[in-house]
């Protein structure tokens, strides 16, 4: 297959045409200099690493029904929140079913791969592994431990089983508690994650003093702190339309320019699908609501680039022959393709090299 468009992956963004045998680049040139092979089928579009969603809780996607208009604490607080309800209340096969069902829409969509943070301790962290465990869509889980005070073993047990922890607030932790848990991560060779001034402003150094892998949220963050998080660099997601539920919003805008590296995430999906294309979205457009607009660009490497970067795979953001990349294609006009894939793509507009679905046909 011969796409003719644009480019848009961790180099940046620009014209070109990338030709594919097997889903795989072979060959990526400019615009109009492609040689041409009969019979090769040719595509108009742009030519883009897969999505990755940045922050998901899919273990609460056995929720079906509008959950309470009230405050994000009385929402997701352990451990009596609603959330924490939910999850109480539906029985583990349940779970693993609903989460295998939200990977398979992200599947669907051309996500490619998940960050979740995943409650319940060990055994939440394993019912995940088994709804990822077929499937296509890579999941990093962050496992939380349940055991205060702390237990090493629980700790150990839970980084063997896990991709590392994600907490649920610094404030919600003693702090020689939360640096125990960040050493033993850091021991490990894995991840440590946290939310951070989520409903209200927390102090900086109350969440970088683990120096966390990635933090999440930031929406009460003032411009001074989010230079600190940028100076520690520390990654950040945001999820604009979970907080948008709450009244807030993320700093797309301030995250943009001091140079922050972020990604996007839905958050809970008893709240949100896990789709990115959605997300994007509405990034794009609440940022203009809210006077402070965001630009696609920014946007865009949010959600195609800087994910592969915190995964330690940056080949796969690249599109070139001979990477590990293994992109999509959005049937977009490419003149201006940030701003086309930011809001105008659906999962209804991607050809997938190399797959059945590529010619329409379903897996
Ligand atoms: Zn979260």
């Amino acid at each position: 297959m011969l796409v003719e468009g644009a480019i848009v992956d961790l180099e940046g963004i620009r014209p070109g045409y990338v030709r594919f045998a097997a889903g795989v680049v072979v060959e990526v040139g400019q615009i109009g200099t492609a040689s041409r092979n009969p019979g090769e089928r040719r595509v108009r579009g742009i030519v883009v690493p897969p999505p990755a969603n940045g922050h998901t809780h899919l273990g609460d996607a056995a929720a079906t029904v509008e959950p309470p208009a009230t405050t994000v604490a009385e929402m997701v607080r352990p451990p009596d929140g609603f959330k924490f309800r939910l999850l109480r209340d539906t029985p583990p096969r349940r779970k693993v079913a609903e989460m295998r069902r939200a990977l398979d829409r992200m599947r669907r969509e051309g996500i490619a791969a998940t960050i979740d943070f995943r409650e319940e301790g060990i055994p939440g962290v394993e019912l995940l592994r088994r709804a990822a465990a077929r499937g296509p869509v890579q999941v990093t889980i962050l496992g939380r431990p349940l055991r205060r005070p702390l237990d090493d073993t629980e700790i150990d047990e839970l980084l063997q089983a896990s991709d590392g922890i994600g907490l649920s607030a610094a404030r919600d932790e003693d702090p020689a508690d939360l640096d125990r848990i960040a050493a033993a991560c850091r021991a490990a060779g894995k991840r440590f994650a946290l939310h951070a001034s989520e409903a209200e402003r927390e102090p900086p150094e109350t969440y970088l003093r683990g120096r966390p892998d990635l933090l999440v949220h930031l929406t009460c963050a003032s411009t001074a702190d989010l230079e600190q998080v940028r100076d520690a660099h520390t990654t950040v997601a945001v999820c604009a339309r979970s907080n948008a539920l709450f009244g807030r919003r993320p700093p797309l805008a301030e995250l943009a320019r001091l140079g922050v590296p972020t990604m996007l995430g839905t958050d809970n999906a008893m709240l949100h699908a896990p789709s990115i294309w959605r997300e994007l979205e509405f990034d794009y457009v609440s940022s203009r609501l809210a006077g402070a607009p965001v630009a696609a660009e920014f946007l865009a490497r949010a959600a195609f680039v800087e994910p592969w970067k915190w995964l330690g795979r940056p080949a796969f953001a690249t599109i070139a022959p001979g990477t590990e990349a293994r992109p999509i294609v959005v049937r977009l006009p490419p003149a201006d393709p940030a701003y086309q894939l930011v809001t105008r793509a659906t999962e209804h507009l991607i050809v997938r090299p190399g797959t059945r679905e590529s010619r329409g046909e379903p897996s």
